[in-house]
């Protein structure tokens, strides 16, 4: 299972779809991606291998972001309706998540018991927690950081907000993820082979820290909104 993102210039499909072979290695049941454009999110998804997924993504949908991910499937079968990236109710957010959320019955019981859920998954929770909190006010930072603090168990996540063009919302606990930095682009991989072809310079993550990833900028915050400051290192990796 993986996770990738791009935000930049260029059409992210091909580097996004590029990403997920690269961490076919890690294994997965089926695979997605979703891109952004001035006209909103495209979600594109399938159970079975990346070339199965290639089949279906629409060459004509292009976006300068995207997000993409590999599911080993814990809740719900492996199937086209399970596989990520999941949207909350709206459409206006689109998320894609490895891990498993330990409490997402209680957080369904507890916030989301008028909500329709579409799929089996554990992960379909977290993004309509943050649509929930969203259409009650809050900023997605905020939304975003709020759902983080209910969440118990572990989690690498990517967030699109159609509404919010220029940023990808990235956190991580207990599994892997790092942001990787680039030239007018930014990315976000599990593993930094799924964007080396484009960057060899990455920042690690920590755990419980909200990172707002955009094309020139990346900024790490605490789950408070506090700063903090980290060094990239060069990944040097033989492909
Ligand atoms: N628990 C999530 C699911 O079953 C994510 C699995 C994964 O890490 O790929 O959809």
């Amino acid at each position: 299972c993986g996770i990738v993102g791009y935000i930049g210039e260029n059409d992210s499909k091909e580097i996004l779809l590029k990403g997920l072979e690269r961490l076919e290695y890690r294994g997965y049941d089926s695979a997605g991606i979703a891109v952004r454009n001035g006209k909103g999110i495209t979600v594109f998804k399938e159970k079975g291998r990346i070339a199965d997924l290639r089949a279906v993504v629409e060459d004509e949908v292009m976006g300068t972001s995207g997000i993409g991910h590999t599911r080993w499937a814990t809740h719900g079968k492996p199937n086209r309706v399970n596989a990520h990236p999941h949207q909350n109710d709206s459409d206006r957010f689109t998320l894609v998540h490895n891990g498993v959320i330990e409490n997402y019955h209680h957080i369904q019981r507890d916030y989301l018991a008028d909500v329709q859920m579409e799929s089996d998954t554990d992960t379909e929770i977290i993004v309509q927690l943050i649509g929930k909190f969203v259409a009650e006010g809050m900023t997605t930072q905020e939304a975003f950081s709020k759902t983080l603090t209910l969440l118990k168990g572990s989690y690498a996540i990517a967030l699109l907000d159609a509404e919010e063009e220029q940023t990808i919302f990235v956190a991580k606990n207990k599994s892997p993820l790092l942001v990787g930095l680039g030239d007018g682009f930014n990315v976000v991989a599990s593993d930094a082979m799924a964007m080396l072809q484009i960057t060899d310079q990455f920042v690690e993550l920590m755990d419980k820290e909200i990172v707002i990833v955009r094309k020139d900028s990346v900024d790490i915050l605490t789950l408070e909104g506090e700063k903090v400051s980290r060094q990239p290192f060069k990944a040097e990796i033989d492909m």
